[in-house]
């Protein structure tokens, strides 16, 4: 059997390799990553790792012998920096090449940078690994103020650790609603007033107009003019995918690599998985890339399929979760498009749903702390609303 390489050893990669294995796949194959750990998750980065309930062991997708006696060579700490699609042959960082019979890229994202003066400061963070939270604990512990652009789910997660931790905390965003990107108007309405009750200060509609202070960061002056304090700063302003290496290597590429429901490229020796994947929904109509663990895990396990010869065609149920203080946020469907929304269960005890409806059919469930219209949601979304449709939340 060909060589199978895969270039990149987060969730997507490392089940890719996983699904390989159980679907039978006994040839050569290298899961080779640019970071020294064992492949791990990352949405406990923002949230119990961040406040240190658990530690980096309990953040590995498997247990570490996992790779070695299933014969997958994990090599990390090794960055792939070319791609010779003629000769079929990778270049690393330090010079060495690798050959490939088939190659499977799960580059995953890189944290979207701030092109501000004084962006580059000490204090100043991203978040997307360990290491960025090693960095981040370290400069948390020493702080008092902490101020947090974008408040998208990473950034309110991460207030939400902050605060815990009684921290003075500021969360500054250019829209005039937090999540704006995936959640209707009554879920940021929520959410805002969750975050304000917890003494979180929400700075919304409000540009930034500089990075201020010395070597370290001191504070972040506002396009309003002021400065608010903080000895951390965190760039939470989205995500964009690693793709570089694909177009470099001149496959298609558009906000991400493009892929056919097999998860194939433009070339039919590689395919790709996870966040760095762009690719073409039946179900929304619409081409879309996706940030989920969802996205990651399930399209892995269909360009493995796919390797292994067999038929596929990946179109999913997105779904998603945000957990801020005691509150989980479950999200099904992709809600963008909807023209009418029904609001089901009490905001004031904290547990409701919100369903988004297009010409009457089902498309998208909200769900706040209520599990049971999650898990339903995801057998039923398409379908044309009714009022039983979904259980109470
Ligand atoms: P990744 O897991 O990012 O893995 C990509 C790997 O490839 C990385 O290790 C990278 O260093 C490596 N790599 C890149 N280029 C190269 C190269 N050239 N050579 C070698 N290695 C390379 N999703 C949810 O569904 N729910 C959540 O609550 C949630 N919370 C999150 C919180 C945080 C802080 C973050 C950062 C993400 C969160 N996500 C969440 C998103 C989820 O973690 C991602 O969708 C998922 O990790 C994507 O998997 P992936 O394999 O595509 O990419």
């Amino acid at each position: 059997q060909e060589d199978i390489v895969i270039i990149g050893a987060g969730q997507a990669g490392a089940q890719v390799a996983q699904s390989l294995r159980q679907g039978g796949f006994e040839g050569p194959l290298r899961l080779i990553g640019d970071e020294p750990h064992p492949p791990y998750q990352r949405p406990p980065l923002s949230k119990k790792f961040l406040a240190g309930e658990i530690g980096a062991e309990g953040l590995w997708l498997r247990p570490p012998a996992f790779f070695t006696t299933n014969n997958i060579d994990h090599i990390p700490n090794t960055r792939v920096v070319a791609i010779d699609r003629g000769a079929k042959r990778l270049t690393l960082a330090n010079g060495d090449t690798l050959p490939y019979g088939k190659l499977v890229l799960a580059t995953g994202t890189n944290a979207r940078l701030l092109t501000l003066e004084g962006a580059d400061k000490k204090g100043v963070v991203t978040l997307r690994s360990i290491a960025d939270v090693n960095v981040i604990r370290d400069i948390l512990q020493k702080s008092s103020n902490v101020a947090i652009i974008g408040a998208g789910y990473i950034g309110l997660e991460v207030a939400a650790v902050a605060k815990s931790l009684d921290k003075s905390v500021t969360v500054i965003e250019a829209q005039d609603r937090p999540m704006k990107r995936v959640v209707s108007q009554a879920v940021s309405d929520y959410f805002s007033g969750l975050h304000k009750a917890r003494g979180i200060e929400l700075r919304l509609n409000t540009g930034i107009e500089a990075i201020e202070g010395g070597d370290s960061v001191t504070g972040v002056r506002l396009s309003t003019g002021e400065t608010v304090p903080a000895e951390l700063v965190l760039v939470a302003v989205g995500a964009e995918p690693n793709d570089h290496l694909a177009a470099e290597a001149g496959l298609e590429v558009d906000n991400g690599i493009l892929v056919d429901g097999c998860g194939q490229t433009s070339d039919p020796d590689i395919f790709a998985a996870g966040d760095c994947t762009r690719f073409y929904s039946n179900r929304y109509q619409r081409s879309v890339r996706m940030e989920s663990v969802q996205n990651a895990i399930d399209q892995a396990k269909a360009v493995a399929q796919a390797l292994l010869g067999q038929e596929v065609d990946y179109d999913p149920l997105p779904w998603f979760w945000s957990d801020q203080y005691d509150i989980k946020l479950q999200i099904a469907g992709l809600s963008e498009g909807y023209d009418d929304t029904k609001v089901v269960g009490s905001t004031q005890d904290n547990k409701f749903y919100v369903a988004y409806l297009h010409d009457g059919r089902l498309i998208a469930v909200d769900s706040i702390n209520s599990p049971r219209s999650h898990m339903m949601a995801r057998r039923v979304i398409g379908e044309p609303w009714r009022d039983d449709l979904l259980p109470e939340a």
